[in-house]
């Protein structure tokens, strides 16, 4: 096996790299691979750079099943970036709804603003015209860039970074600022110049069928005989976990007040956390502050009266932060015993309630109300 060598062309700090192996050799063994194992997508057979971005935006850790309804919904809806902008950011929200991660969702309505005023509602053509558009990190610009544009660029989306760390048995952690810039010196070296398009779908293709997360399918991978993980017996262990970081925690309650088996919600304004999401009426609280008291507040915020009855609580990790959330519920007999808010509020029967789209925490809270 020749190895070769050659210059860093990016911006990562890294002057020059060994590979060890020829690097066409990757994009050749995956590009016949792909031909033959390569999945029909509804986003593959398009080069419109409206659908490839909404594709790659949904897909950000949510899997290929749980994406296609949503995606065909959507063009359903927002065929083009100028339907996406013209609908309210609580339209798009609430299509959204059971696909998680909803910054995703603010983002491509902002994105969408951004390029029907800007940029006469087409998209730039560059990675970096890309990553000025919320949302969109260097990988996603990178495969919005190869898949619509044909630009020689890499991407380092989970799965390519998942392989790189086993086909060149990197031995840190992936997250590591100097891992980083490996990582994307090698993408960037491995692109080849023709066939961009189907070498950017055959590396995710791979990651999503053969290099899986656990227990990799080494024997009918196109690259074992690279594979400096495999060769060293190593494709289980690579790529390291992170370190653990830790992250505060935080206190909540949550009211639900129902009334004729509907439970009343309401929707977060829609800028800030969580931003146009729907909750349950809440308030966050203190670890030293008494529970009776803060049920008062909440209680006056929404000028009910009665007698809570506790249900239980949940704990749910946020990016940034861990909630504690105790959950009460009060049945009230008619409307007179609540006030108006201010807020967008609404009355579901939980049949509702599972599609509509509530925020982490206060979803895992159905789990309290059963069938
Ligand atoms: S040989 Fe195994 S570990 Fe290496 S890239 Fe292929 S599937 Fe992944």
């Amino acid at each position: 096996m020749e190895g070769s060598r050659k210059k860093d062309q990016g911006n990562n700090g890294i002057p020059d790299i060994f590979l060890p192996f020829a690097a066409e050799e990757v994009a050749e063994s995956l590009l016949d691979w792909y031909g033959l194992a390569g999945r029909d997508l509804p986003w593959r057979q398009t080069r419109d750079p409206y659908r490839i971005w909404l594709s790659e935006i949904m897909l950000q850790q949510t899997t290929v099943a749980a994406v296609v309804g949503y995606y065909q919904r959507f063009l359903e809806s927002f065929p083009n970036v100028t339907a996406l902008a013209e609908a309210s950011l609580a339209e798009v929200i609430d299509l959204w709804a059971g696909l998680g991660y909803y910054a995703r969702a603010r983002n491509l309505h902002a994105a969408a603003n951004i390029l029907v005023a800007d940029y006469q509602a087409t998209f730039p053509d560059s990675v970096e015209g890309l990553m000025q558009l919320p949302g969109i990190g260097r990988s996603t610009a990178g495969a919005i860039a190869a898949l619509a544009f044909d630009q020689q660029v890499p991407i380092l989306d989970a799965n390519v970074r998942r392989i790189l760390c086993r086909l060149f048995a990197l031995q840190e952690p992936s997250r590591l600022s100097s891992a980083e810039k490996k990582l994307w010196a090698w993408a960037e070296l491995l692109t080849p110049q023709q066939r961009v398009h189907d070498y950017t779908q055959a590396i995710m293709d791979l990651g999503a069928l053969v290099c899986l997360p656990r227990n990799p399918l080494c024997s009918e991978c196109p690259l074992k005989d690279l594979c400096q993980a495999r060769c060293s017996g190593l494709e289980q262990q690579l790529p390291l976990k992170q370190p653990g970081k830790q992250v505060p925690q935080r206190h909540a309650m949550a009211l639900l007040i129902h009334r004729q088996e509907r439970y009343l919600v309401r929707r977060r304004p829609t800028s800030g956390f969580l931003g146009g999401l729907w909750e349950f009426p809440s308030i966050d609280f203190g670890a030293e502050d008494f529970v009776e008291t803060q049920m008062a507040r909440l209680m006056a915020d929404h000028a009910v009266c009665g007698n809570p009855q506790r249900l239980g609580s949940i704990n749910h990790v946020y990016s940034h932060f861990r909630l504690d959330l105790q959950l009460f519920q009060l049945a009230i007999d008619d409307l007179s015993q609540i006030g108006e808010t201010d807020t967008e509020s609404n009355w579901c029967s939980l049949t509702q309630l599972k599609t509509l789209a509530l925020h982490g925490a206060h979803q895992k809270a159905l789990e309290y109300l059963g069938e």
